[in-house]
C-alpha cells in the first residue's frame, strides 16, 4: 500500500465544481489502494484578495496578523475538499497547519517549515481516511499562526511527503506539466517529460512559478519523488529527476522570466574601499534581497555608479533604507527604474558547453533589445532588459536554443 501525496492549485481549486472534480481524482487513488494526503491552495485569486485587505487596512500591518489573514483561504478549501469527498463516500478529514502541527520559523510571510507532526496524520491514513491539509501555513513556536510566502503550497506538500516517507508528491496544476517556457506566453513551448532536480531548482529561482524554490530544494534534499501534472487531463506530467536519470541531456532545459524586478542606480559613490558595502551592509540589515549587481571602476574621477536589483515590491524599502544611509554611503542621488524585467536560460549542458552565452546575447541584439545587466551561475545566464520587451525576448530565446515544438 503506497502513501501519495497529491497537491492541487489555485485554478484546481477554484469553486465548488473543480473540488467535486478534485475529490473525485482523490476517489481514484483510494480506489487503487493508496494511503493518500491531500495538500491544497486557495481558490484562484484568494489570497491576491486577502493581501490587498491587508494593505487597504493598514501599508505596515502586523506580520503575524497578516499571516491570519492570508493563511485563511486555504483553511476554507481544505474543509470544503474534506466535505466534498465525504460526499463522494471517501471518508476525509482536514487537518490546519497548527493541529498537525507544521512547525514552523517565525519568519511571518516567510517562514520555513521546520518540523511536521505526523502523528494523527498517521492514524488518520491508518484508519482508511484520506486526510486533507491547507498547504502554505504553519504555526511557529509560540503558537501564531505563520505563512510560507507565495506559492508555498508546493513546498507544505514536499514537506508532508518527506515527514511521511511517501513514494510520491504529484503536483496538480493548471498546466500539463514544467514546460520549456511558460506556456501561457510561448504556444510553441515543448512539455519535458523529464527535468532534472537542479535545472528546475534553477528555472523556480528565476521566476518560474510551476513550482515554489524551496519545494524542489527541499524534494532534492529529502529525495522526494516529485512530478508536476494537470488536474485537468490525464496526461503524464512532468518528472523531476536526478541527472543519471535523463539518457539524453539538451544543452538548455528552459527560458524563464521575473517581473518582480527593480533597478537601482546610485550615482557617484565614492571610488573606495568600502563603500559597495556600506550599500549593501545597509539593505542586508533591511532584509531586502539584492540580485544582479553592476559596478564600473571609475577611470577620471573619484566616483562611481553602482547599479543593481532588488524585488520591485521591496522598491519602496530599498529607496528609503538608501535615502537614511545617504550621508553614510556619500552618493549623488538614487534612480529606481520598475520597468525591467529578468530573463534566464537555464540548463546543465552550460558546464560542459562554450557559446552559451553568445547565443543569447546575438538573438537580443538582433531584435535591438538593451541589455542592461548579466549575471551568470554555472547552469544559468541571466539577463535585465526593458519590460515591454519581455515576450518577444522570451519568444526569440526559446527559438535560438531550438526549444519550439514542431509546428
Ligand atoms: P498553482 O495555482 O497550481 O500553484 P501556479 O500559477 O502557481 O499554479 O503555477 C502554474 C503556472 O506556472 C502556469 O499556469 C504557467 O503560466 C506558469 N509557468 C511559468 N513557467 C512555466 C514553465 N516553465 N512550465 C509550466 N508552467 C510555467
Ligand atoms: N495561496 C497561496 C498563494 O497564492 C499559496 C499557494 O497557492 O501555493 O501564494
Ligand atoms: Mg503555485
Amino acid at each position: 500500500m503506497a502513501t501519495i501525496v497529491m497537491k492541487f492549485g489555485g485554478t484546481s481549486m477554484a469553486g465548488i465544481e473543480r473540488i467535486r472534480h478534485v475529490a473525485s481524482r482523490v476517489r481514484r487513488e483510494v480506489e487503487a489502494g493508496h494511503r493518500v494526503a491531500v495538500v491544497v491552495s486557495a481558490m484562484a485569486g484568494e489570497t491576491d484578495r486577502l493581501v490587498g485587505f491587508c494593505r487597504e487596512a493598514s501599508p505596515l500591518a502586523d506580520p503575524a496578523e497578516y499571516d491570519v489573514v492570508v493563511s485563511s483561504g486555504e483553511q476554507v478549501t481544505s474543509g470544503l475538499l474534506a466535505i466534498a469527498l465525504g460526499a463522494a463516500g471517501v471518508p476525509a478529514r482536514s487537518f490546519l497547519g497548527w493541529q498537525l502541527p507544521v512547525r514552523t520559523s517565525a519568519a511571518h510571510g516567510l517562514a520555513r517549515i521546520e518540523e511536521i507532526g505526523t502523528g494523527d496524520l498517521v492514524a488518520a491514513l491508518d484508519a482508511g481516511q484520506v486526510a486533507v491539509i491547507p498547504g502554505f501555513q504553519g504555526v511557529t513556536a509560540d503558537g501564531r499562526v505563520s505563512t510560507l510566502g507565495r506559492g508555498g503550497s508546493d513546498t507544505s506538500a514536499v514537506a508532508v511527503a518527506a515527514a511521511l516517507g511517501a513514494e510520491r508528491c504529484d503536483i496538480y496544476t493548471d498546466v500539463e506539466g514544467v514546460f520549456t517556457t511558460d506556456p501561457r506566453i510561448v504556444p510553441r513551448a515543448r512539455k519535458l517529460a523529464k527535468i532534472t532536480y537542479e535545472e528546475m531548482l534553477e528555472l523556480a529561482s528565476v521566476g518560474a512559478k510551476v513550482l515554489q524554490t524551496r519545494s524542489v530544494e527541499l524534494a532534492m534534499k529529502e529525495r522526494v519523488r516529485l512530478a508536476v501534472k494537470s488536474s485537468f487531463s490525464e496526461e503524464p506530467g512532468t518528472l523531476v529527476v536526478d541527472e543519471d536519470e535523463i539518457v539524453e541531456q539538451e544543452l538548455i532545459a528552459g527560458v524563464a522570466y521575473d517581473r518582480n524586478e527593480a533597478k537601482v542606480t546610485i550615482v557617484a559613490v565614492p571610488d573606495r574601499p568600502g563603500a559597495v558595502a556600506t550599500i549593501f551592509g545597509a539593505l542586508a540589515d533591511a532584509n531586502i534581497n539584492v540580485d544582479m549587481i553592476v559596478q564600473n571602476i571609475a577611470h577620471d574621477t573619484a566616483v562611481t555608479d553602482v547599479t543593481f536589483t532588488v524585488p520591485r515590491t521591496e522598491l519602496v524599502r530599498a529607496r528609503a533604507v538608501l535615502e537614511a544611509a545617504k550621508d553614510a554611503i556619500g552618493f549623488e542621488r538614487l534612480i529606481a527604474d520598475e520597468k525591467v524585467v529578468k530573463v534566464s536560460v537555464v540548463g546543465v549542458g552550460m558546464k560542459s558547453h562554450a557559446g552559451v552565452a553568445v547565443t543569447m546575447f546575438r538573438a537580443l541584439a538582433e531584435r535591438g533589445i538593451n541589455i542592461q545587466a548579466i549575471t551568470t551561475s554555472e547552469i544559468k545566464i541571466s539577463v535585465l532588459i526593458a519590460e515591454e520587451y519581455l515576450e518577444l525576448a522570451v519568444r526569440v530565446l526559446h527559438t535560438a536554443y531550438g526549444l519550439d515544438a514542431a509546428a
